[in-house]
């Protein structure tokens, strides 16, 4: 008689920068196997979704075109492949942004119009808890944040604070102006591993 385990799901954390040790060890307690992105042999490893971590979005896009990784990445994304990003990570996705004179491409995958550093450079951080669509009250640590000023209609906005959008989805992405990884709450990235699942 054999037992049939669970697959692991496969998860790509980008590593260029940033808080993505944090993901890793919150995906890791919920019995995930990550790898990190650094460079385009990591790509080789099986991934069935990619977590885009908050830090400097001007440096990550800098990053991911000088490293040679931007390219297969957003193939990738465009094509499916589930994806949690938090802060920075969400500018990355974005279509548009304001405030962001940075001259590197972002994947634009996520057809809204995110404005960088919204709550200010240096005291914009703070935390709070909000609802989030599906999970009710959810800590939120925002550090240095966007926020999202438009989504398409199509956009399934999952949080707002102060009026402002602060959680979305659309299809295969979740996109998040705030740090859940940087909390105790696993919720979200739970709800991230449930979606690579479906993959
Ligand atoms: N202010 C940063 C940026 O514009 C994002 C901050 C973060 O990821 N915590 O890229």
């Amino acid at each position: 008689m054999s037992t049939c385990a669970a697959k692991k799901p496969q998860i790509g954390v980008l590593a260029l920068q940033g808080a993505f040790i944090e993901h890793e060890d919150m995906l890791k307690r919920l019995g995930a196997d990550c790898h990190e992105i650094r460079e385009r042999a990591d790509l080789d490893a099986p991934m069935d979704g990619l977590v885009l971590p908050g830090g400097e979005s001007t440096t990550q896009k800098k990053l991911l075109a000088d490293l040679g990784l931007y390219d297969e990445l957003h193939r990738r994304i465009a094509a499916g492949l589930p994806v949690l990003a938090t802060c920075a990570g969400l500018i990355l996705l974005a279509k548009d942004a304001t405030q962001d004179a940075c001259p590197y491409p972002g994947f634009a995958t996520l057809p809204v119009r995110v404005r960088r550093n919204a709550y200010g450079r240096q005291l914009g951080s703070f935390v709070t808890t909000h609802a989030l669509k599906g999970l009710g009250p959810i800590p939120m640590t925002f550090i240095r944040a966007p926020y999202i000023e438009k989504a398409a209609p199509d956009v399934d906005v999952l949080a707002t604070v102060d009026d402002h959008i602060v959680a979305v989805k659309y299809h295969h992405q979740i996109g998040l102006a705030f740090h859940p990884e940087l909390g105790k709450d696993t919720r979200i990235h739970e709800a991230f591993l449930k979606m690579t699942a479906k993959n």
